[in-house]
């Protein structure tokens, strides 16, 4: 176990790409993991009514359970909701549940409706500080739309990580993304940047990977990691354990990986 570098305030990284499948809630609980087990304390915010962050850090998260439904779309607190992971001692998830499927529409009418997340996590992160239990990072996992459940997450976040799969058409679509997100930032939220890429199910036995990763790195040199998640089958099969990779087969490429994107993500620290 290394030790990382902390960072001097919580970071707060949405993970999001209007792709499915692309690894966003993989990339989400294993970087989490990765963070949490090498001394951060991480907060991962279930943020897609499909809940498959929640299954796969091993939380409750049957229909009557508190959720971030009712943070977004009640009056509840984060640390009404908030559960540990059975892995870390360090790592935390606010579960989703199929409540949420619900929320983008009932969000509509609401006062605020973009900021309803953002409030919720600064009170929250200011009560953590306060009694010396500071969050060094929260992560957002979005579900595969740009509806009012992923805009408060843009709010919410001063980062974005875009995790792109090395696999046929992996840039469409992301000129789309970019411009909301550059929406956001217009009217919404002015820190908010693309602090990270992170190529995914990489595989070096085909051009096509590579002809991916390379194109990536042209259009993205500076937000690139430098490391990139292998195609693993151990990666897919942990959530089915309720476990992260990490923790699932700690020396299997794909953990050693993701644990590699965490300390690079925690080594370049937060955009300036
Ligand atoms: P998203 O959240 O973007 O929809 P997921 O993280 O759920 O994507 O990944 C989609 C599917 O691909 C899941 O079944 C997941 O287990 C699998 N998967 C993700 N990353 C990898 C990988 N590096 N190697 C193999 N399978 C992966
Ligand atoms: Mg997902």
């Amino acid at each position: 176990i290394d030790t990382l570098p902390k960072p001097a305030k919580t970071r707060v990284i949405t993970v999001s790409n209007q792709k499915g499948g692309v690894g966003k809630t993989t990339s989400t609980v294993n970087l989490a993991a990765g963070l949490a087990r090498n001394g951060a304390r991480v907060l991962v915010i279930d943020l897609d009514p499909q809940g498959n962050a929640s299954t796969a850090l091993g939380v409750e998260h049957r229909a009557e359970t508190a959720s971030v439904y009712d943070v977004v779309v009640g009056e509840s607190a984060i640390a009404d909701v908030l559960q540990k992971s059975p892995e870390f001692d360090q790592l935390f998830c606010v579960p989703s549940t199929i409540h949420l499927a619900g929320a983008e529409i009932e969000l509509v009418s609401l006062v605020a409706r973009e900021q309803r997340l953002r409030t919720a996590l600064e009170t929250f992160l200011q009560v953590t500080e306060a009694e010396d239990r500071r969050f060094d990072y929260v992560f957002i996992d979005c579900p595969p739309s740009l509806g009012l459940l992923t805009i408060n997450a843009f709010v919410a976040a001063q980062e974005v990580l875009i995790p792109i799969q090395c696999e046929y058409y992996a840039l469409e679509g992301l000129s789309q993304l970019l411009r909301n997100i550059q929406l956001i930032e217009k009217h919404l939220n002015p820190v908010l940047t693309v602090s990270t890429i992170l190529l995914t199910m990489y595989d070096g036995r085909t051009n096509l990977s590579q002809q991916v990763a390379a194109d990536v790195r042209e259009h993205f040199p500076k937000e690139v990691l430098t490391t990139m998640i292998p195609r693993s089958v151990r990666i897919s099969e942990a959530p089915g354990y309720g476990q992260t990779v990490i923790s699932y087969d700690t020396n299997s490429p794909g953990s050693v990986s993701y644990l590699e994107a965490a300390a690079e993500l925690a080594h370049r620290g937060a955009p300036n």
